[in-house]
């Protein structure tokens, strides 16, 4: 088996060029192309000897996740249905799919990306969920969804890059090889992005949370509230009876943000649900004093049990959180038409009517 070389840290590419007999500095050269250059094919790295290249495309891969199908929404953003090949199926399984959105915008793009191949969390909203957990990923099958996705618009990549950790699964329940991922991210002579531009979301798993807040290199943390109480939560996020709200609230009020930093809520609005006036002054109650936002997300439609709400509660929940004094936006998503919206992510081929009808 040739060894992998994506989502190799410096020091792995290091300790591998001396164990093949050459200079310890080859290695940060495979370094700096794999990840600032975005140079994949191992014959064609003409900074390094011709010798050493014929060694390692003899003995190493890179496997970039392979564009199984792209899907174009009308708002700019693709959705890239990739093929993991890192991990070699047995004989006639399939490679294990999974999804990356990318979304263009002024100055900047914003690529979204999984960390597990489905998700074990089983929040009732999520189409997600309905895949269960498929596995886990690898740090180079998560960083491989940045590079295929900066590479595949590489003509027309704005300046700034942002990265959200929002696809498919739960980036805290893959937590080494997710911050693996972000520190080859955040990693000047790596990626290169900065830590305000990549955001973690968690449904809440808090040791998780307390783990991350040990972390040197870290990103911007966003937590998946979706709830005014526990009875509620318990009924859409079955996590919550693991960790309830108290125990969440508590780790984000420990949780040691930076000078430039706010802790992201997340609300999903659910019509009929957690939508109502009293849910907001309860929302704003429990966030009160902590240095946060709140993005309400009304909810995607897809073939699950739940309404969109209307724009008149969506206004009006933002209006109440704002005049408590916590800053609230509302976050539309795009590629809805795509099946690429939040909590869209689950392989589908093709949206059917139903499932993009807009809230009447
Ligand atoms: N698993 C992580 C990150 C991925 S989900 C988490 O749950 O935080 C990203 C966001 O999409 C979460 O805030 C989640 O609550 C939200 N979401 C899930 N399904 C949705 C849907 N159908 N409509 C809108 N947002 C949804
Ligand atoms: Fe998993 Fe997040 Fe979907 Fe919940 S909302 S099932 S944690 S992907």
């Amino acid at each position: 088996m040739p060894v992998e070389l994506l989502g190799k840290s410096a020091a792995e590419l290091r300790a591998l060029a001396a164990s093949l007999g050459e200079p310890a500095y080859r290695g940060a050269q495979i370094y700096h192309a794999l990840y600032a250059e975005r140079r994949f094919e191992l014959a064609a790295m003409s900074n390094l000897p011709v010798a050493f290249r014929a060694r390692l495309a003899a003995e190493a891969s890179v496997a970039l996740p392979r564009i199984a199908k792209r899907f174009h929404s009308t708002d700019g953003s693709i959705r890239y249905l990739l093929a993991l090949e890192c991990i070699a199926p047995a004989a006639g399984e399939r490679p294990t799919d999974i999804e990356a959105v990318y979304m263009p915008e002024e100055g900047r793009q914003t690529i979204c990306i999984s960390t597990q191949a489905g998700c074990p969390v089983n929040c009732h909203f999520c189409l997600t969920a309905q895949l269960g957990l498929v596995r886990n990923l690898t740090a180079g099958e998560i960083v491989g969804q940045v590079l295929v996705a900066l590479e595949d618009n590489r003509a027309k990549l704005a300046p700034q890059t942002n990265v959200v950790l929002m696809g498919q699964g739960e980036p805290l329940l893959n937590y080494e090889p997710v911050m693996e991922t972000v520190r080859l991210l955040l990693d000047p002579g790596g990626v290169g992005l900065s830590a305000k531009h990549v955001t973690l979301s968690t449904s809440g798993v808090v040791p998780g949370m307390d783990r991350l807040a040990q972390e040197k290199v870290r990103p911007k943390l966003a937590v998946s509230l979706n709830a005014s109480s526990d009875e509620q939560r318990n009924a859409i996020m079955p996590i919550n009876r693991k960790y309830p709200l108290g125990a969440l609230l508590e780790a984000c009020r420990r949780y040691p943000l930076r000078p430039w930093e706010r802790l992201t809520f997340e609300y999903v609005l659910l019509a009929g649900f957690n939508d109502q006036p009293e849910d907001a002054r309860r929302v704003a109650k429990l966030v009160a004093n902590l240095r946060a936002k709140v993005n309400l997300i009304p909810w995607n439609p897809c073939e699950l049990p739940y309404q969109a709400p209307a724009p008149e509660r969506i206004e009006e929940f933002r209006r109440i959180l704002t005049e408590k004094g916590v800053p609230a936006f509302v976050r539309y998503s795009r590629g809805q038409d795509i099946m690429a919206a939040c909590g869209q992510l689950a392989l589908l081929e093709t949206p059917t009517p139903a499932r993009v009808a807009q809230p009447s």
